[in-house]
């Protein structure tokens, strides 16, 4: 076989798990990519290279998917995925924030050591030492410098602060939740992403090469092994192992097509039926959200960068009614820069622990066809008590920070401006997700090996069974160190 490993799939994971496979010379490694492939950091677009810049993500964008979805019953909406090397980390908010201890704890086989470790060899932390932190990884991680935050964040962190909001200076310590400047995976104003940290400095290596423009349309198995995939344009390319890294959308997609899903589901689309899994596209999370636009006189507050200030909190703590989290499962993001010129700054309000949960269903054995995406956000009333809860917290940070002032909303107010305000933080897990071979719901066991079937992993936040309480970009790099070091020989 000419490879060893071939990877579906080169994003936030994806890059880092070739990357790190590739260091050891005896590893041919093959990445294959459904977008274009840039060859180095000056040749992406601007508005992906700027990391105040979320434009990479518009619907309309050629390096996003935009897959449709419905986010509640009749409100729909597209979900944004990076389609390029790089993947989602290219067109994201480059917030790198780890998951708290609570979320791995959750996983069935996992212990929060193993992440730790993960998280310490990809980055370099320019900010904090010690030993929860990397210097030597390929990931920057910096936080806004002082001098520029005279502005909004500088009032918005003090806000947080006279509500009560213990300090939280370093996202990634593991401290308790509260108000604090996002890390970012950026230096001098650039989204370093997962292709520009992992693979471009890679790219001379011998035994690593990656394609662009080359999207798979199924994994080849055969006597119950994954001998491959098939490319959209009819080519086999064997491997002694595959590894599904295309995305929490993507990959459960592909186990679909690839035989390896829901047995009735597989069916109804014309595929036929390797291995029953139910848990494949089903059951998955994310964190549903809403902004707060606020007017906002530039010539008052004037921001230099898109620093943001970032508040975790526990639900619990702010309504004695609704169960306590200490991990904070609330989440308030400032968006320093307009969505469009002179309109208003927004307050990102997010459910970070929701109730509900997702659908991935296949309709179609054609792969350039999407699967039909429901998200049923706020089905549940614990979750529309707890999005009540932190619009009614972000309504009271605007009015301490002096930005806006109060508006008192009864609950069915407040629940009819939720629903016509609702979107996604696009941070689609366990699509696909980890846990013990007899439970059903799950897809793959800690090691990231498809049940059922031989030689073939999902590496990529398909598989974090539960979306993190934190935004899941580090966690999805994470997985790609994880998955390396597992795969070592
Ligand atoms: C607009 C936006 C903003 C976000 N902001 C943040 C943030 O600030 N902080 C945070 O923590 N998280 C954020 N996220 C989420 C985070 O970026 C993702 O969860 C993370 O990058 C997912 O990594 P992944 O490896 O699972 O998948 P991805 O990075 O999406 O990678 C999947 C890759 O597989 C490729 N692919 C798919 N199908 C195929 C195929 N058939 N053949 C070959 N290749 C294929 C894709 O093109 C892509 O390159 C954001 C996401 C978006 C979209």
């Amino acid at each position: 076989m000419a490879w060893d490993i071939l990877i579906v799939g080169g994003g936030s994971a994806g890059c880092a798990l070739a990357g790190r496979l590739s260091e050891d010379p005896r590893r041919r490694v093959l990445l294959l990519e459904a977008g274009p492939a840039f060859p180095d950091a000056a040749s992406f677009p601007p508005e992906v290279r700027d990391v105040a810049s979320l434009g990479g993500a518009a619907d309309d964008h050629a390096l996003n998917w935009a897959f449709p979805t419905e986010l509640a019953a009749g409100r729909r909406a597209t979900t944004a995925r990076g389609r390029l090397l790089g993947g989602s980390s290219a067109i994201n908010g480059a917030n790198h924030v780890r998951a708290t201890r609570a979320d791995v704890d959750g996983w069935y086989g996992w212990r929060w050591a193993d992440a730790l470790a993960a998280y310490v060899r990809g980055e370099d932390d320019h900010d904090f030492d010690g030993p929860a932190h990397g210097h030597d990884g390929p990931v920057p991680v910096e936080r806004p410098a002082d001098e520029l935050l005279a502005g909004l964040t500088q009032r918005v962190v003090r806000g947080a602060a006279s509500l009560g909001v213990p300090a939280e200076p370093d996202k990634n310590a593991g401290g308790a939740p509260g108000v604090g400047l996002v890390p970012a995976n950026a230096v001098h104003g650039v989204r370093v992403n997962a292709a520009m940290a992992y693979v471009l400095p890679a790219l001379d290596r011998e035994n690593l090469t990656v394609r662009g423009d080359t999207p798979v349309a199924r994994v080849l198995v055969e006597r119950g092994r994954a001998v491959g995939v098939v490319t959209a344009a009819g080519e086999r390319v064997e491997a002694a192992e595959t590894v599904l890294a295309a995305g929490a959308v993507k990959s459960p997609q592909l186990l679909a097509l690839s035989g390896i899903g829901r047995a009735d589901e597989l069916r109804a689309a014309g595929v036929e039926v390797l291995v029953d899994r139910p848990g494949v596209g089903h059951g998955w999370s994310d964190h549903p959200s809403v902004f707060l636009g606020f007017p906002h006189d530039e010539s008052l507050h004037p921001e230099a960068v898109s620093t943001q200030a970032l508040v975790h909190l526990d639900a619990g703590a702010l309504d004695p009614a609704l169960p306590a989290d200490p991990a904070g499962d609330l989440e308030v993001l400032l968006f320093c820069r307009p969505f469009s010129p002179g309109g208003p700054r927004h307050l990102m309000c997010a459910l970070q622990q929701p109730e509900s949960r997702g659908s991935s269903v296949l309709v179609d054995a054609d792969p350039s066809r999407s699967p039909r995406l429901e998200h049923h956000y706020l089905a549940s009333a614990l979750d529309r008590a707890r999005m009540r809860a932190v619009v009614r917290f972000a309504d009271d940070l605007l009015a301490a920070s002096g930005l806006a002032t109060r508006r008192p909303r009864s609950d069915a107010e407040l629940d009819a401006w939720i629903a016509g305000s609702l979107t996604t933080s696009s941070h689609l897990c366990g699509s696909a997700a980890l846990g013990a071979p007899d439970d059903p719901a799950a897809v793959v066991d800690p090691e990231f090996r498809v049940h059922g079937v031989e030689g073939l992993r999902v590496v990529d936040a398909s598989v974090v069974p539960v979306v993190p309480r934190r935004g899941p970009a580090a966690t999805a790099l994470m997985l790609g160190e994880r998955a390396a070091a597992l795969m070592r020989p």
